[in-house]
C-alpha cells in the first residue's frame, strides 16, 4: 500500500507548531532580490526576512567566507578562543562605533544581554539599590519573544497565556519625550526604544524624539538603549538609524543583516563603562561568538561597508517612496518610512493588508501585512532600480 507523500507546506502544518501564518509559497531557491518557489515561479522579495537579508539572498562574498570557515573550524565554544572572533569583534567596533561588543545568537538573546547589562551598569555604576533597577519602554514595542521581553509588550496576543512576567519595566506612549522624562525615577537605570518601530506598523517617530531622548537620559544618568535590530545595517538609509538625528546611544541590539543571510548572529554593543559590568561567569551562550558566525559576520559588515549599501537604501527607497505617494490609491491612508524601510497603510474601510499581500505574491512580489492595516516593504538593499519599478508595477495593480 502506498500513501502519497505531504507536500512541504503539509509536512510543516502536520509536524510544526501553528505559531505563524504564512503565505502559501514554498520557497526553495533564492539569489540577490529573487526567490523562486517550488513550481519554478520566481518572485521579488520586498521582506528580506524582516531586514535579515540586506546584503541580499545569498552574497557570493559571505557564501564565500562562509565556505572557508567550514572547512576549517566551525564551533569552538567560549571556553576556548578561535582565530574568528576577534576579527569580527574589531570590525563591529569600527562599524558601530563601540568600543566593545558582545556576540549573542538571536535578536531577543541580544535584548536580554542588554537589559542585564543595563541593570548590572545600574547597581554597580549608578549606584541603584539591589533589586530594584526600573527601565523605560516604549508602547507597542517589538523587541523578541522571551518571557521578560514580552512581558513589556502591550501587544495582548504576545502576552497571552505566558505570565507571570519579569518586573521592574515602565511603559511610556512612542514618539512622546516628556512622557519619558515623567517616567524616570531615581531608579531608573535605562530607556529602551526602536529608532522606528518596525512591527509596529513602521512607527517614524516625530523628528527630534532620540535627540530629546538623548538628553533626558544625559540629564538622569540613565543610558539611552536602542534596539537597532531591525532598523540598523543599513536599512534606513545609515548604517544606523539614531545617526539620522546626529546622535549615539549608550548601547545598541544589533542582529538579523548581522548574519547576512546566512547565519543567526547578534551582538550588544556598548562603551567600556556598560560592557565592562560582565565579568567571566556573569551571561554567555554556547554558540555565540562561534568562528562560523564570526567569519560570517565579519563579511556581512564587510558588504554593507564596501558596496556601499546605506546610501543604496537612501536612494533606492527615496525613489519608492516618492512613486508610491504618486500612486494615489484610494486604498492608501500614509506612506511612511526611511531608506528601504517603507510601510503603506490601508484605510480601515480598505480592509486588511493581508489579502492585498496575497494578490501581489500572485503577481510575482513577496511582502508581509504587519499589524493588520500596513503592508511592509523591506527588500534587500542590494535592489536594483529595474526591480523597485517591477514592484511598483505590480503594487499599482493592486492598490488602484
Ligand atoms: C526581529 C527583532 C527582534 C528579535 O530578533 P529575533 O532574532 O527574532 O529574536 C528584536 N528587536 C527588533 C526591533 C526586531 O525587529
Amino acid at each position: 500500500m502506498s500513501t502519497t507523500p505531504l507536500s512541504p507546506l503539509a509536512q510543516a502544518d502536520k509536524f510544526g507548531a501553528h505559531n505563524y501564518h504564512p503565505l502559501p509559497v514554498v520557497i526553495t531557491a533564492a539569489s540577490g532580490v529573487w526567490v523562486t518557489d517550488d513550481r519554478g515561479k520566481r518572485y521579488l522579495d520586498m521582506l528580506s526576512s524582516y531586514s535579515a537579508l540586506n546584503q541580499g539572498h545569498r552574497h557570493p562574498r559571505i557564501l564565500q567566507a562562509a565556505r572557508d570557515q567550514l572547512e576549517r573550524v566551525t564551533l569552538t565554544s567560549r571556553a576556548f578562543h578561535n582565530d574568528q572572533l576577534g576579527p569580527f569583534l574589531q570590525r563591529l567596533s569600527e562599524v558601530s562605533g563601540f568600543s566593545r561588543a558582545l556576540p549573542m545568537n538571536s535578536g531577543a538573546e541580544a535584548v536580554e544581554t542588554g537589559l542585564k547589562a543595563c541593570r548590572k551598569w545600574g547597581y554597580a555604576v549608578k549606584g541603584v539599590p539591589q533589586g530594584q533597577a526600573r527601565i523605560i519602554v516604549a508602547a507597542n514595542n517589538f523587541h523578541g519573544r522571551t518571557i521578560t521581553i514580552v512581558g513589556f509588550s502591550t501587544e495582548e496576543q504576545y502576552r497571552d497565556g505566558f505570565g507571570p512576567f519579569t518586573p521592574g519595566f515602565d511603559i511610556v506612549p512612542y514618539g512622546d519625550a516628556a512622557a519619558v522624562e515623567v517616567a524616570i525615577t531615581p531608579n531608573t537605570v535605562a530607556v529602551l526604544v526602536e529608532p522606528i518601530q518596525g512591527e509596529a506598523g513602521v512607527v517614524v517617530p516625530p523628528d527630534g524624539y532620540l535627540r530629546a531622548l538623548r538628553g533626558i537620559c544625559d540629564r538622569n544618568r540613565v543610558l539611552f538603549f536602542l534596539d537597532e535590530i531591525q532598523t540598523g545595517l543599513g536599512r534606513t538609509g545609515k548604517m544606523w538609524a539614531f545617526e539620522h538625528e546626529g546622535i549615539r546611544p549608550d548601547c545598541i541590539t544589533v542582529a538579523k543583516a548581522l548574519g547576512g543571510g546566512v547565519y543567526p548572529i547578534s551582538a550588544f554593543c556598548a562603551d567600556d563603562e556598560v560592557m565592562n559590568v560582565f565579568h567571566p561567569g556573569d551571561h554567555g551562550s554556547t554558540f555565540g561568538g562561534n568562528p562560523m558566525a564570526a567569519a560570517v559576520g565579519r563579511a556581512a559588515l564587510d558588504v554593507l561597508v564596501d558596496e556601499n549599501l546605506p546610501a543604496r537604501a537612501a536612494e533606492m527607497g527615496g525613489y519608492f517612496m516618492e512613486r508610491l505617494h504618486e500612486l494615489g490609491s484610494p486604498h492608501v491612508r500614509e506612506v511612511r518610512g526611511k531608506g528601504l524601510l517603507i510601510g503603506v497603510e490601508l484605510h480601515v474601510e480598505s480592509g486588511a493588508a493581508r489579502p492585498y499581500c496575497e494578490a501581489l505574491k500572485e503577481l510575482g512580489v513577496l511582502c508581509k501585512d504587519t499589524h493588520g492595516q500596513v503592508i511592509r516593504f523591506a527588500p534587500p538593499l542590494v535592489i536594483e532600480r529595474e526591480d523597485v519599478d517591477f514592484a511598483l508595477d505590480q503594487v499599482r495593480k493592486v492598490l488602484t
